[in-house]
């Protein structure tokens, strides 16, 4: 029971928030000076004003640095740091709390613990280091499938709101498997995760962090990453301004080139664009072209290679150096395995391209047959027809 009538469970969450914050050592060496510290203990004269010792002899006052509790052997009465307060200044519990909690710096319910955010923050790479293995491929797809549908069943409007607003469309977006929730549903989102879930799992796959959080708070617009028709991987992107890192991942690594997967269901002899990000991806895709994504310009592996094989691959990488650079690589990766990568050279990334030039399309495809040129005979870009774009 509390000693003070008002509010007890609003002051005993502030009591244990000042346990969690306070200083024992300081805390009391500010009341009693002189004391020694020998291990975890203090021991000195005690100050308590009713206790009236005449401060010779022998010290009474122990405290046990570790628990904050204090005993005066010489009157026998002892208890915590918030009794001790109270004897101190003659007060009773419930301003004693309040006049430590405002002492620390606990100014409500909002400061009573670190923020939501905070507490979703991925662990740190040392943490991760210690911790846990990486999930398989099969544990992978089974957290990813369920983590995209817990998400597809909150309001997508913000997360397709943003991409509408960089060009691309619903049905683009759906055709990717992109899903967002809002900030609103993180903690429905973080409580069906967990019930899916060992947390142990889930801390493995880089989802959960060590405080048992779900570490997709500011990143809640998700893209995954399919083979063979299962999501392997996702990345996640923040839809506010001013976050950094924009993106966050799962732990592991990038399976395969983005969009993939939709290369099965294409012609061999097609135009396929092998392009930079997420953005750059889907916006070929909304305007009808076959397009494969790389995260990051210098990311595509030897092994993502197969699956290009049978396609006539044009590169349209950012105009800086990197892309250039990239270009260039990619180009000795395909000659050495007796394959050709075309490159066209836009004026800027692909998505600025097409939001910049009301006939980006009809450019894009003129560069690109001018690129593919003598790759093969009968060139015709990979744009499908426009009743098949699902505009
Ligand atoms: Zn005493």
């Amino acid at each position: 029971m509390e000693r003070d009538g008002g509010a007890p469970d609003r002051l005993r969450e502030l009591r244990d928030e000042i346990k969690r914050r306070i200083d024992y050592r300081s805390f009391y060496l500010r009341y009693c000076p002189d004391a020694r510290q020998s291990g975890p203990r203090l021991q000195g004269f005690c100050p308590i004003p009713a206790h009236a010792h005449s401060g010779k002899g022998h010290p009474s006052l122990s405290v046990d640095l570790q628990q904050g509790l204090f005993n005066c052997f010489s009157r026998d009465e002892g208890g915590d740091a918030i009794t001790f307060y109270e004897l101190m200044h003659g007060v009773t519990f419930a301003r004693a709390v309040r006049e430590l909690a405002r002492e620390l710096g606990i100014t409500g319910r909002k400061g009573k613990q670190p923020s939501l955010a905070s507490r979703a923050a991925p662990d740190t790479e040392a943490a991760e280091f210690e911790s846990f293995e990486p999930l398989d491929a099969e544990q992978l797809s089974e957290v990813c499938a369920r983590f995209l549908e817990v998400c597809r069943a909150e309001d997508q409007l913000e997360g397709f709101n943003y991409l509408a607003r960089r060009g691309i469309d619903a049905a683009t977006v759906r055709r990717a498997g992109i899903v967002y929730f809002p900030r609103r549903a993180y903690r429905r989102v973080m409580r069906r995760m967990r019930e899916g879930f060992a947390l142990e799992t889930l801390r493995r796959g880089g989802l959960f962090n060590r405080r048992e959080h779900l570490t997709f708070y500011h990143h809640r617009l998700l893209f995954p990453f399919f083979v063979e028709g299962r999501a392997l991987y996702l990345q996640a992107r923040t839809t506010a301004a001013g976050v950094e890192p924009r993106w966050h991942n799962m732990r592991g690594h990038v399976p395969a080139l983005y969009n993939v997967d939709s290369l099965r269901a294409l012609a061999s002899g097609g135009v396929v664009y092998l392009v930079e990000g997420f953005t750059d991806t889907l916006t070929l895709l909304a305007h009808g072209f076959n397009a494969v994504g790389l995260v990051g310009a210098g990311g595509l592996k030897e092994e993502w290679l197969a699956p290009l094989g049978r396609f006539r691959v044009v590169a349209a990488l950012d105009p800086d150096a990197a892309g250039r650079r990239a270009a260039a690589r990619y180009q000795e990766m395909f000659a050495a395995r007796g394959a050709r990568l075309a490159v066209v050279n836009l004026p800027s990334d692909v998505n600025d391209f097409f939001r910049q030039h009301a006939s980006a399309a009809l450019e894009l495809e003129l560069l690109t047959e001018e690129a593919v040129e003598g790759m093969k005979d009968d060139v015709t870009t990979g744009r499908r027809g426009d009743g098949e774009t699902g505009r």
